[in-house]
């Protein structure tokens, strides 16, 4: 019998990311960031590690890195603050963690897997989640060091500008995320960000909302998406994939790409999704200009990419 294969496959956010606005030096810090979370996260499956313990490792690693929308580097609310969402979620047996509007976690996946293994609980919020964290040691920064001088002047610009009557800026979303299959054919899945910048009001989008920015089932796929959360949520997006794969029967990378494609582009909504199943077999839709992301395949080609016009790696099932 062929030997089961692992995969992973990561993102950082999909959004208008041009060529000419990123710059030499943000791209290839970007690039080199996405390269070390797709092979922390490879490194594990190798050893025999859990899918869970890959995307949490992948998602930790974007969540350090200051280029990305989670953790240190996060976007600034309207007022300046960082609020950060997680979740993760694993497809064996469905269970799931998240953590939503949280301070001063500094990696909110930590806290996010903490609430699925050490809690009857799923979704924990705000302050009560901190407290969850800080009982379970988990490390704490000040809201300083989440603050990086790009998000300061986004937010100045956002501000500034028209954007502003909408509330929330909607051309760049980096939110992170991971999707793998490990060694036992489980496969998980794992989203971390700081949101919408210039949100407001308590806003929180779709990253730690299970079937909305996160879902895994083996018996379909794992998926973590990016975009604009209202959309997602709405849509139901990630667990929409994983349902019509087990309705229809059709295979993951048409019906991903169905829901981004068409279902969520029709509606109005931006973003992408990356996605995996049991095979290994790895797809990454998006219907922005591009979107951050990375993937180790089953036959173990790394691929990095950021533009829609890099052509992606698809080995034959
Ligand atoms: N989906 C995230 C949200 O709406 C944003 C993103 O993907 O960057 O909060």
């Amino acid at each position: 019998m062929a030997e089961q294969p692992i995969a992973i496959a990561i993102h950082g956010g999909a959004g208008t990311i041009e060529r000419d606005q990123l710059g030499t030096e943000r791209e290839q810090a970007i690039r080199t960031a996405l390269e070390s979370a797709v092979n922390a996260g490879h490194a594990i499956l190798e050893e025999g590690g859990s899918s869970l313990d890959a995307v949490a490792a992948a998602v930790r690693i974007l969540e350090d890195a200051p280029e990305f929308n989670a953790g240190r580097g996060s976007v600034l609310t309207n007022q300046g603050r960082v609020e950060m969402d997680a979740s993760i979620m694993s497809g064996k047996n469905l269970d799931a963690g998240a953590v939503a509007s949280v301070r001063g976690i500094r990696n909110p996946i930590e806290a996010a897997r903490l609430v699925m293994t050490d809690s009857p609980h799923v979704m924990l919020i705000g302050e009560g989640a901190e407290t969850f964290a800080r009982n379970r040691q988990l490390q704490f920064e000040d809201d300083e060091w989440f603050k990086t001088d790009f998000r300061r002047d986004q937010l100045e610009e956002i501000k500034s500008s028209d954007q502003a009557a909408t509330q929330l800026s909607e051309d760049w979303y980096s939110t992170v995320g991971a999707v793998a299959v490990d060694r036992d054919g489980n496969l998980a899945a794992a989203t971390s960000t700081g949101g919408m910048a210039n949100k407001r009001w308590g806003r929180v989008g779709d990253s730690p909302i299970i079937g909305a920015g996160t879902y895994a089932n083996n018996r379909t796929c794992a998926v973590s998406a990016t975009g604009h959360g209202e959309f997602f949520i709405r849509h139901v997006v990630a667990y929409d994939i994983c349902a019509r794969m087990a309705y229809t029967g059709k295979p993951l990378v048409e019906t991903a790409d169905e829901v981004v494609n068409e279902v969520l582009k029709d509606a109005g909504g931006n973003g992408g999704v990356i996605a995996i199943d049991q095979h290994g077999r790895i797809t990454m839709p998006f219907n922005t200009a591009g979107m951050y992301r990375a993937a180790i395949h089953g036959d173990g080609q790394l691929e990095v990419a950021i533009y829609a016009d890099e052509k992606g790696h698809s080995p034959e099932p």
